[in-house]
């Protein structure tokens, strides 16, 4: 697999073309934002880390049934994905109350929710990702509606097998975000799970493990990615 031009460059990767029409190669960096890019920072290897922990992921959803972008994780930072077509949604899943949703309707994080939410929010860096519905996705042709049938779906699934997979390892799987998109008319689970987009607390002591370290300025953000990543590789 041959890397060639760069086609896209976001916040915490980079897309390659490869001599495969079909497959792309997601490069993991270190660097971090929060808050629509307001803050900006590195947190040291989590490329690395981050690859391994998502590639891991993937292939354990792979297993469960879970058609996802993944192929093969080649080196430390770099991933070969089947190329997408991206849904432009970010599906949130929260399974406990935690930063927005605890904001937004006044509560304190760590309440338990009667059932699981899904949300969704509209891609889109200079509106700051606004939060939409079923009724505005189909209204401004983002995706039919039995996509979104299907990505509920998959989500809810996912949540499942994840929150298993996390508890078993001593991790509660609060909340997370999920992107999706069409490859071969087939819907495909896409970008990355990884502590930078999922709420992730240690079971007995609630210690956060993912980005909200950074976010928050709660320090050893390194430690937290590194036993994040022993624990799903273990
Ligand atoms: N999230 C994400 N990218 C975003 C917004 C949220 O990965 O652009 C993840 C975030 O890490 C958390 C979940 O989605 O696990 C819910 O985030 P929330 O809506 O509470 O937003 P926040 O308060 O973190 O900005």
């Amino acid at each position: 697999m041959k890397q060639l031009e760069k086609i896209y460059e976001g916040k915490a990767k980079i897309l390659y073309a490869t001599d495969s029409p079909d497959l792309l190669i997601q490069y993991f960096k270190d660097e971090a934002t929060a808050f629509d890019g307001k803050k900006k920072g590195i947190i040291q290897e989590k490329g690395i880390l981050n690859n391994k922990i998502s590639s891991r992921l993937f292939q354990y959803l792979e297993d469960k049934g879970i058609p996802t972008h993944f192929v093969e994780r080649p080196s430390d930072r770099e991933m070969v994905i089947k190329k997408l077509e991206i849904i432009p949604i970010e599906v949130v899943v929260r399974n406990i109350v935690a930063g927005s949703l605890a904001r937004r309707m006044g509560v304190e994080e760590g309440m338990s929710l009667k059932k699981t939410i899904l949300e969704f929010y509209y891609k889109s860096d200079p509106l700051g990702d606004p939060m939409i519905n079923d009724y505005h996705i189909e209204a401004f042709g983002l995706a039919m509606k039995f996509e979104v049938d299907i990505l509920k779906e998959m989500a809810i699934e996912i949540n499942g097998y994840l929150s298993n997979f996390f508890d078993e390892r001593g991790i509660t799987l609060v909340d997370f975000k999920l992107e999706f998109g069409r490859h071969k008319g087939q819907i495909l689970l896409g970008d990355e799970i990884t502590p930078d987009g999922c709420r992730l607390w240690d079971k007995q002591t609630k210690e956060k493990m993912d980005k909200d370290r950074f976010r928050r300025g709660l320090g050893k953000i390194e430690e937290a990615y590194q036993e994040v990543c022993r624990k799903v590789l273990g």
